[in-house]
Protein backbone atom coordinates (compact mmCIF):
# COMPACT_ATOMS: atom_id res chain seq x y z
CA UNK A 1 0.00 0.00 0.00
CA UNK A 2 1.41 3.35 -1.00
CA UNK A 3 1.28 7.06 0.94
CA UNK A 4 -1.67 9.54 -0.06
CA UNK A 5 0.97 11.98 -1.57
CA UNK A 6 3.42 10.75 -4.30
CA UNK A 7 7.14 9.59 -3.72
CA UNK A 8 8.34 12.83 -5.80
CA UNK A 9 6.97 15.57 -3.23
CA UNK A 10 7.96 13.47 0.03
CA UNK A 11 11.47 13.19 -1.76
CA UNK A 12 11.53 16.86 -3.03
CA UNK A 13 9.36 18.32 -0.33
CA UNK A 14 7.74 20.52 -3.37
CA UNK A 15 3.95 19.47 -4.36
CA UNK A 16 3.23 18.54 -7.85
CA UNK A 17 0.42 19.59 -9.06
CA UNK A 18 -1.49 16.50 -8.40
CA UNK A 19 -0.75 16.52 -4.71
CA UNK A 20 -1.28 19.74 -4.81
CA UNK A 21 -4.67 19.31 -5.94
CA UNK A 22 -5.68 16.62 -4.15
CA UNK A 23 -4.55 18.67 -1.16
CA UNK A 24 -6.94 21.96 -2.04
CA UNK A 25 -10.22 19.52 -2.62
CA UNK A 26 -9.26 18.40 0.59
CA UNK A 27 -9.22 14.49 -0.75
CA UNK A 28 -6.00 14.31 1.30
CA UNK A 29 -6.02 16.53 4.20
CA UNK A 30 -2.64 18.24 5.97
CA UNK A 31 -2.12 15.61 8.81
CA UNK A 32 -2.54 12.64 6.23
CA UNK A 33 0.12 14.67 4.69
CA UNK A 34 2.52 15.30 7.29
CA UNK A 35 1.87 11.63 8.31
CA UNK A 36 2.90 10.64 5.04
CA UNK A 37 6.21 12.71 5.22
CA UNK A 38 7.15 11.00 8.16
CA UNK A 39 6.60 7.19 7.23
CA UNK A 40 8.43 8.26 3.93
CA UNK A 41 11.26 8.95 6.20
CA UNK A 42 10.97 5.84 8.36
CA UNK A 43 9.67 3.74 5.84
CA UNK A 44 11.70 4.12 3.08
CA UNK A 45 9.05 4.57 0.78
CA UNK A 46 7.84 0.71 1.87
CA UNK A 47 5.04 1.76 4.70
CA UNK A 48 2.06 3.07 3.58
CA UNK A 49 -1.54 4.18 4.38
CA UNK A 50 -4.81 5.01 3.47
CA UNK A 51 -6.32 7.67 5.00
CA UNK A 52 -6.08 9.11 8.93
CA UNK A 53 -9.22 10.23 10.85
CA UNK A 54 -8.40 12.85 13.47
CA UNK A 55 -10.38 11.90 16.44
CA UNK A 56 -9.52 14.86 18.71
CA UNK A 57 -6.76 13.29 21.24
CA UNK A 58 -6.42 10.40 18.73
CA UNK A 59 -5.91 9.97 15.30
CA UNK A 60 -6.79 6.55 13.46
CA UNK A 61 -4.76 5.85 10.78
CA UNK A 62 -6.60 2.83 7.84
CA UNK A 63 -4.23 0.64 6.20
CA UNK A 64 -4.95 -2.84 4.47
CA UNK A 65 -5.61 -5.47 6.57
CA UNK A 66 -2.22 -7.40 6.38
CA UNK A 67 0.05 -4.30 7.00
CA UNK A 68 -1.38 -3.49 10.67
CA UNK A 69 1.80 -4.72 11.90
CA UNK A 70 3.98 -3.26 9.64
CA UNK A 71 2.91 0.17 10.55
CA UNK A 72 2.67 0.01 13.93
CA UNK A 73 6.19 -1.37 14.37
CA UNK A 74 8.55 -3.51 16.35
CA UNK A 75 7.12 -2.96 19.97
CA UNK A 76 4.65 -0.01 18.42
CA UNK A 77 8.33 1.63 17.48
CA UNK A 78 6.60 3.54 14.07
CA UNK A 79 3.39 4.61 15.94
CA UNK A 80 5.37 6.02 18.64
CA UNK A 81 7.24 7.68 16.65
CA UNK A 82 3.96 9.49 14.62
CA UNK A 83 2.82 9.90 17.67
CA UNK A 84 5.50 12.01 18.91
CA UNK A 85 5.87 14.17 15.52
CA UNK A 86 1.86 15.00 15.49
CA UNK A 87 1.40 15.44 19.29
CA UNK A 88 -1.22 13.05 19.51
CA UNK A 89 -1.95 8.91 20.59
CA UNK A 90 -2.31 6.87 17.06
CA UNK A 91 -4.51 4.02 16.95
CA UNK A 92 -3.90 1.51 13.38
CA UNK A 93 -6.47 -0.07 12.16
CA UNK A 94 -7.32 -2.50 9.18
CA UNK A 95 -9.44 -1.49 6.28
CA UNK A 96 -12.12 -3.70 6.91
CA UNK A 97 -15.88 -2.95 7.89
CA UNK A 98 -16.69 -6.18 10.08
CA UNK A 99 -17.41 -4.92 13.84
CA UNK A 100 -15.21 -7.50 15.61
CA UNK A 101 -12.26 -6.82 13.16
CA UNK A 102 -12.49 -3.13 13.84
CA UNK A 103 -12.94 -3.15 17.74
CA UNK A 104 -9.89 -5.92 18.10
CA UNK A 105 -7.78 -3.66 16.30
CA UNK A 106 -9.20 -0.39 17.94
CA UNK A 107 -8.46 -2.03 21.52
CA UNK A 108 -5.48 -3.56 21.19
CA UNK A 109 -3.63 -5.16 23.30
CA UNK A 110 -6.55 -5.49 25.16
CA UNK A 111 -8.57 -8.18 23.93
CA UNK A 112 -12.46 -8.65 23.25
CA UNK A 113 -14.16 -11.24 25.18
CA UNK A 114 -17.53 -11.12 23.21
CA UNK A 115 -19.67 -8.89 21.26
CA UNK A 116 -23.06 -9.44 22.59
CA UNK A 117 -26.01 -7.66 20.40
CA UNK A 118 -28.69 -5.91 22.65
CA UNK A 119 -31.92 -4.18 21.81
CA UNK A 120 -32.13 -0.34 22.71
CA UNK A 121 -36.11 0.14 24.50
CA UNK A 122 -37.18 1.64 20.49
CA UNK A 123 -36.02 -1.76 19.27
CA UNK A 124 -32.77 -0.63 17.38
CA UNK A 125 -30.15 -2.97 16.84
CA UNK A 126 -26.70 -1.82 19.44
CA UNK A 127 -23.31 -3.95 19.64
CA UNK A 128 -22.27 -4.58 23.22
CA UNK A 129 -17.99 -4.99 22.87
CA UNK A 130 -16.92 -6.81 26.09
CA UNK A 131 -13.32 -6.73 27.32
CA UNK A 132 -12.50 -9.53 29.98
CA UNK A 133 -12.05 -7.69 33.88
CA UNK A 134 -8.15 -8.75 33.73
CA UNK A 135 -7.90 -7.01 30.79
CA UNK A 136 -8.73 -3.59 31.35
CA UNK A 137 -5.89 -2.55 32.49
CA UNK A 138 -4.05 -3.07 28.70
CA UNK A 139 -7.73 -0.89 27.08
CA UNK A 140 -5.66 1.81 25.04
CA UNK A 141 -7.06 4.73 26.28
CA UNK A 142 -11.06 6.39 27.09
CA UNK A 143 -14.14 4.32 26.50
CA UNK A 144 -15.86 7.02 24.97
CA UNK A 145 -13.04 7.85 22.67
CA UNK A 146 -12.57 4.12 22.08
CA UNK A 147 -16.45 3.32 21.10
CA UNK A 148 -16.26 6.70 18.95
CA UNK A 149 -13.64 5.36 16.79
CA UNK A 150 -15.38 2.16 16.25
CA UNK A 151 -18.67 3.60 15.48
CA UNK A 152 -17.08 6.04 13.01
CA UNK A 153 -15.12 2.90 11.42
CA UNK A 154 -18.06 0.51 11.23
CA UNK A 155 -21.22 2.76 11.38
CA UNK A 156 -22.50 0.85 13.85
CA UNK A 157 -24.03 1.80 17.43
CA UNK A 158 -21.65 0.08 20.13
CA UNK A 159 -21.15 0.05 23.63
CA UNK A 160 -17.82 -1.07 25.39
CA UNK A 161 -17.79 -2.58 28.68
CA UNK A 162 -15.86 -3.99 31.16
CA UNK A 163 -17.01 -7.13 32.31
CA UNK A 164 -17.70 -7.61 35.82
CA UNK A 165 -15.46 -10.25 37.58
ZN1 LIG B 1 2.96 14.52 -5.93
Amino acid sequence: MGLPICDVCLKSGILCQGCEEKLRKGEVSKLEYEISKILYRIGKGKIGFKKAIDMGDVVVIITKKDEVGKLIGKGGKIVKRIARAIGKKVRVVGENKDLRSVAEDVLAPATISGINIVYTVDGKKKFKIRVAKEDSSRIPGDLNNLNEIIQKLTGKKTTIVVDEA
